[in-house]
């Protein structure tokens, strides 16, 4: 069989995804590669499909413990032999996975970097290895975010299997974690294979923040019933935007460093298998986070840097189906991480300019009125759009720029209303903090501003009709930019004018600045939502109600057999399904996602759902068919 009809049969996939058959190629003629695909874009299938096709043995190395029970579940679900071996398995399980080893039955085994180094798993592979893969392969690099020492020992032990193929895969695509990845696990030779870091199923907003619970609450709304994370900066937003969460009645629990190692872990686990829809969290969440229906990441302060928000709120969509990212800032949040970075002792210098440049990128990203799509893929260096990719007139669709939600100053009318800012700032002469300038735009009179006169400035009320959101929101794009600077030397925080801003003033630059218009971002139909969700075509329509109940007996199955739902099913099947109503096994069949061993497992208990049987009346399948923890 060739490679794309194992992915038919096995997975039920029709298509590679970018540079899956490139690396699946590499990997079966036995070369070395290097696999940079952003979340999401399939890189399992990579290690896997190989694995399903060889004689061999694929030996895949993950830092993510937590991760591995839930994908070596997976991936048998696609009828591989596969085991994990890690420290936190129980005794009967290790027996296991040995035994199968020992006796050449295994296609797919998952380590732990400290278990395939302990050595003793090297005289059972011997002869067998046909491909060492290697997840995060960024934990190798001192530059990327998550080092991890063991990482840099695992050449010792590829060197004892000079005949394996290597495949390194990471999600980070930074030229000195790469080069570093190729020399660390000494990659001979390899292809690389870098594919691009958009995330087109993402749709990306950016607003500035008024009210943080109502803007958090606002996306929380229009996801009922699903699941979703909120970002804040510390522990006492965390909590009190759970706490306001909890009393608007949404299903949510606050996960952070201050709660118990068991109430942190509870959250996790009922999260990931759907009976808890929003994680409140700081950023102590997420790493070995596995639940592939995200639909919304929410950062409701602004994240340290611009990879930081690719990373988090890459955590939505991983299933490929839309999802939606949204960013709350403030130019507060980011004195917050300079006092974060700095409260213990003071930074180095080049790490003080480093922190001023992502806090600056990130800052930038928030407020300019620039497609969000092709800001980060800037920022990583990449074309936008992608070479090949289609774009229409409307710009991404996919983001609150091309969807019109924030609007661009015409050119003339943002430098005017910059300038308007600027003098207004330039008048207080640096000794004022935002919300005196701010006063003094609006027209707002007080005690302090009448005894110094400044309500007779030319300035004074210059922009009353703008309000007060919008101007706030303008002085944050004008400070982004650096026209204007907060200084931190007294007491409070000062607005101050730069020698940027003084030449913008005089015409000798330029600037573009949003208007923010308060988004009305309805909550669309739910079936419209699903009908997008599994890209069905014209005439299909999804039935809600059999969505819900397929979902409701998923989650009994998966419940059962101690895994997350997604495992049993991706959702985009569940909707396909709905709107489908198969009513045999050969109308399943032709269905995406349903590879033949799960056709034979779940098939005919789910046509009896779909036929309309009451989920609570429902058998379970056989315990020995169930995926799942290892016995
Ligand atoms: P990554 O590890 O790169 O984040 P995963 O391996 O978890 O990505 O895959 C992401 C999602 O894409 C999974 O839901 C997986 O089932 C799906 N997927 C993988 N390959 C394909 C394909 N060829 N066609 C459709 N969906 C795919
Ligand atoms: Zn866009």
């Amino acid at each position: 069989m060739t490679a794309g009809e194992i992915l038919k049969k096995r997975w039920g996939y029709s298509t590679f995804k970018p540079l899956q058959a490139e690396s699946v190629a590499a990997a079966l003629s036995g070369r070395d590669c290097l696999v940079v695909l952003p979340t999401g874009g399939g890189k399992s299938l990579c290690y896997q499909l190989p694995a399903a096709i060889g004689n061999g043995l694929v030996v895949v190395i993950s830092p993510l413990i937590a991760l591995m029970d839930d994908q070596v579940a997976a991936a048998r679900e696609a009828g591989l032999a596969a085991d994990a071996l890690h420290s936190n398995l129980k005794a009967a399980q290790k027996r296991e996975a040995f035994a199968n080893l020992a006796g050449g039955r295994t296609k797919l085994l998952y380590v732990s970097p400290e278990r395939l180094l302990a050595g003793d798993l090297n005289g059972l592979m011997t002869a067998r290895v046909t491909l060492l893969a290697v997840d995060e392969a960024h934990c190798v690099s001192h530059w990327g975010h998550e080092f991890r020492p063991e990482y840099r020992r695992l050449m010792e032990v590829f060197d004892q299997f000079p005949e394996a193929a290597r495949m390194a895969l990471t999600a980070t695509a930074t030229p000195a974690v790469q080069a570093d990845i190729l020399k660390q696990l000494g990659l001979r030779s390899p292809e690389i294979l870098i594919g691009h870091p958009d995330r087109p199923n993402l749709i990306y907003r950016a607003f500035p923040r008024r009210d943080q619970f109502k803007q958090v609450l606002e996306v929380v709304r229009r996801h009922p019933g699903e699941g979703g994370i909120v970002y804040a900066q510390t522990r006492k937003h965390v909590e009190r935007i759970a706490a306001g969460l909890a009393d608007a009645g949404v299903s949510c629990s606050p996960y952070h460093a201050g709660l118990n190692a068991a109430a942190r872990q509870k959250a996790q686990a009922d999260f990931v298998n759907e009976r808890l829809d929003v994680i409140v969290a700081t950023i102590a969440f997420g790493m070995g986070i596995d639940r592939s229906n995200v639909r919304y990441v929410v950062h409701a302060n602004t994240p340290r840097s611009v990879e930081h928000y690719q990373q988090e709120s890459g955590r939505a969509g991983r299933d490929g189906e839309p999802a939606e990212c949204v960013l709350l800032f403030a130019v507060s949040d980011l004195a917050t991480h300079r006092f974060l970075a700095k409260k213990d002792a003071a930074l180095p210098p080049e790490r003080e300019r480093s922190l001023e440049r992502q806090l600056r990128d990130i800052g930038r990203y928030a407020v300019s009125p620039v497609c969000r799509h092709s800001l980060l893929a800037q920022h990583f260096a990449a074309p936008y759009p992608a070479p090949g990719a289609a774009q229409g007139e409307a710009g991404c669709g996919a983001c609150d720029v091309c969807l019109g939600e924030t609007k661009s100053l015409p050119k003339e009318e943002a430098v005017l209303t910059a300038k308007k800012v600027l003098s207004a700032a330039w008048r207080a002469e640096g000794r004022y903090g935002t919300g005196y300038v701010v006063n003094l735009l609006l027209g707002r009179v007080n005690d302090r501003m009448a005894a110094n006169g400044h309500d007779l400035l030319k300035v004074f009320g210059i922009l009353k009709d703008s309000g007060e959101a919008a101007v706030r929101s303008w002085i944050d794009q004008l400070v982004v930019q650096d026209f204007l600077e907060v200084t931190e030397e007294g007491e409070y925080p000062l607005l101050r004018i730069t020698a940027d801003g003084k030449a913008l003033c005089r015409d000798e630059k330029t600037v573009v600045l949003g208007l923010p218009v308060p988004p009305r971002v309805k909550g669309a139909k739910k079936s419209k939502a699903l009908k997008k969700a599994a890209a069905l075509p014209g005439g299909m329509e999804p039935d809600e109600a059999l969505f819900e109940r397929l979902r409701a007996y998923r989650r009994v199955i998966a419940d059962k057999a101690g895994v997350p739902p997604y495992v049993i099913f991706h959702d985009s099947v569940l909707i396909e399904m709905s709107a489908v109503k198969p009513r045999t096994l050969e109308e399943l069949r032709g269905m995406k996602g349903i590879g033949e061993r799960k056709l034979e497992r779940y098939g005919a208990l789910f046509l009896e759902v779909v036929a309309g049987r009451p989920v609570d009346s429902m058998e379970l399948p056989d315990a020995a068919d169930l995926p799942g923890p290892q016995v």
